[in-house]
């Protein structure tokens, strides 16, 4: 019953800021492979210590990799409905990999043009107790957590110029790989978190409509 659905667009285009709004309307879990792979690192296993190589210069850790996360993480009982992919696939190959093992009902693509990210990114904040995301001008934290939030290492202008060409060769061509299949639904990403939260839940509802 349902397919997945996936969060598609750059680095910083406000995937994981979106994500709670369609967990919340689709009951769906979110699978964030930046997420899995930063827990992977900090948890210093084999795979966590090979991928933050690829991380901490902005390059995409192999495919072979990550498929294997992901085939783990969809024999989750939670799984069985569908999931929330936020980040995920990222090639084209990933791409034709999930297809053979899951369902994917829709791809929502937040498009934001690349002068709006890197002012995204180098001010992100994570709150590393709730995994809330934050911005030191878009999206302020509470005063009383501030002195707890972090900044992710690979959150630099260097590496997230690194991260936008990583996008652009290889993960940008996924849009018109999904727009042939009939999937894709675009969404104006360069707005304000609400505007762009409203927009995303009604490419959602037109979905579960079907
Ligand atoms: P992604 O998961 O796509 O990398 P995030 O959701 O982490 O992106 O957002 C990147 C940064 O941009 C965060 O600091 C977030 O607070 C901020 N942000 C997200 N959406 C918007 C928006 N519509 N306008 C301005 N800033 C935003
Ligand atoms: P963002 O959307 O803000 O760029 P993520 O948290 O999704 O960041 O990813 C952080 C890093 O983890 C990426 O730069 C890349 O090195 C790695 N990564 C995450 N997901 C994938 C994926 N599906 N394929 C390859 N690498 C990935």
């Amino acid at each position: 019953m349902g397919g997945s659905i996936v969060l598609f667009g750059p680095p910083g285009a406000g995937k994981g800021t979106q994500a709670g709004r369609i967990v919340d309307l689709t009951g769906k879990p979110q699978v964030s492979t930046g997420d899995m792979l930063r827990a992977a690192v900090k948890a210093d296993t084999k795979m966590g210590a090979e991928a933050k190589v690829y991380m901490d210069a902005g390059l995409l850790v192999p495919d072979s990799v990550i498929i294997g996360l992901i085939e783990e993480r969809l024999t989750q009982s939670d799984a069985i409905n569908g999931v929330l992919f936020d980040g995920f696939p990222r090639t084209i190959p990933q791409a034709e990999s999930l297809a053979k093992i899951a369902v994917v009902e829709s791809v929502i693509s937040i498009e934001v043009p690349d002068d709006a990210i890197v002012e995204r990114i180098v001010g992100r904040r994570m709150d590393p107790e709730t995994g809330d995301i934050y911005h030191i001008t878009f999206n302020p934290a509470p005063s009383e957590i501030e002195s707890r939030l972090i900044q992710r290492k690979d959150d630099t202008e260097e590496t997230v110029r690194a991260r936008l060409e990583a996008y652009h060769s290889q993960t940008a061509p996924l849009a018109a790989w999904y727009s042939e299949r009939g999937l894709l639904l675009s969404i104006d990403g360069n707005q304000p978190i609400d505007s762009v939260g409203d927009a995303v839940e009604g490419a959602v509802r037109a979905t579960m409509s079907n």
